[in-house]
């Protein structure tokens, strides 16, 4: 069935087709009753949110931007790294700068080079191992404490029901549900000072969604897939899915409506899990040392070598 007279530009797994007007208004409902379903934004806040530069984040910076117009009390900070990825994330920093200039928002950039003296590229060169691994810790470790130098209440990020619906899955198959115990709209086990709280508003927008959305609303570029991710275990599980939902239209909400169900007794199961602080740099680990220092100390190692 159709919204009305107007053009369908987008079929939901219900089979309701909506034309343009009626997809924006959809989907940014969507977002704004997942921000009070799981209580992610408080009246007054200094809202951080990682930019990337591809479409999940853009649409997150984009609607939070909206939000915060008709909420004076919420302010956004947009931060971006630059992890030295020739090619792929000058591009995407350049889309990123030029949509927060247009939309007058502060930008805060922090690069590899400059925090760790190295581009990723370069530690790939010393370091034996698979570009996302080094990638995902010295990025997570750069957002929560640069989060914590910017004084933010919390760090929006742009994952959308896919990337939740393949965690879970991932997280099964590994038969890791610790792992799973972290996830959710809002993440983290504990609250923790030593943690910037990070919120998912697009926790319920599917991948196609949000890449119409994006679409429809200039935000969609061509650099959206970084060129170090090759046929992961990621990749695998996310065609399965896409299978899946094909076939089966509604099982991606189905997988993450009934995780949401087991969610509070996993956070219940794990709670007693203790948040360490680095001996080396005083941030958030699992370790006495954090993976970061790890990596750090290993490529300060081989560069005296040289
Ligand atoms: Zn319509
Ligand atoms: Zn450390």
């Amino acid at each position: 069935m159709n919204c009305c007279n107007e053009k369908p530009i987008i079929e939901l797994y219900s089979g309701e087709k909506l034309c343009k007007s009626h997809f924006i208004e959809y989907f940014e409902n969507k977002v704004l009753k997942t921000i009070r379903q799981f209580d992610l934004i408080d009246k007054k806040e200094n809202l951080g949110v990682a930019l990337s530069g591809g479409k999940d984040s853009l649409t997150v910076l984009y609607i939070l931007n909206k939000l915060s117009k008709q909420n004076p009390k919420i302010k956004i900070n947009a931060i971006a790294i630059d992890e030295g990825i020739q090619n792929y994330r000058d591009k995407t920093l350049e889309k990123a700068k030029d949509f927060c200039h247009k939309n007058n928002l502060e930008l805060h950039i922090f690069s590899y080079k400059e925090e760790f003296g190295l581009k990723l590229d370069g530690m790939l060169k010393i370091l034996n191992v698979k570009p996302c691994t080094i990638c995902g810790i010295f990025r997570r470790y750069l957002l929560n404490k640069k989060s914590k130098d910017l004084k933010l209440t919390k760090l929006a990020t742009g994952h959308n029901l896919d990337d939740e619906c393949q965690s879970i899955l991932m997280n099964q198959l590994k038969n890791n549900i610790q792992a799973s115990a972290r996830l959710g709209p809002k993440v983290g086990l504990v609250h923790d000072e030593k943690f910037v709280q990070r919120i998912k508003p697009l926790y319920l927008c599917t991948e196609k969604e949000v890449t119409t959305y994006a679409f429809v609303n200039g935000l969609l570029d061509e650099f959206n897939e970084c060129p170090n991710v090759p046929q992961s275990f990621r990749a695998q599980v996310r065609d399965v899915l896409n299978d899946l939902e094909n076939k089966f239209p509604g099982t991606k909400y189905s997988i993450v409506n009934s995780f949401l169900q087991t969610l509070p007794l996993l956070k219940q199961q794990f709670k007693d899990e203790v948040i360490k602080v680095c001996i080396k740099c005083s941030e958030s680990s699992a370790n006495d040392v954090c993976n970061a220092c790890i990596y750090l100390e290993k490529l300060r190692k081989s560069i005296e070598v040289i």
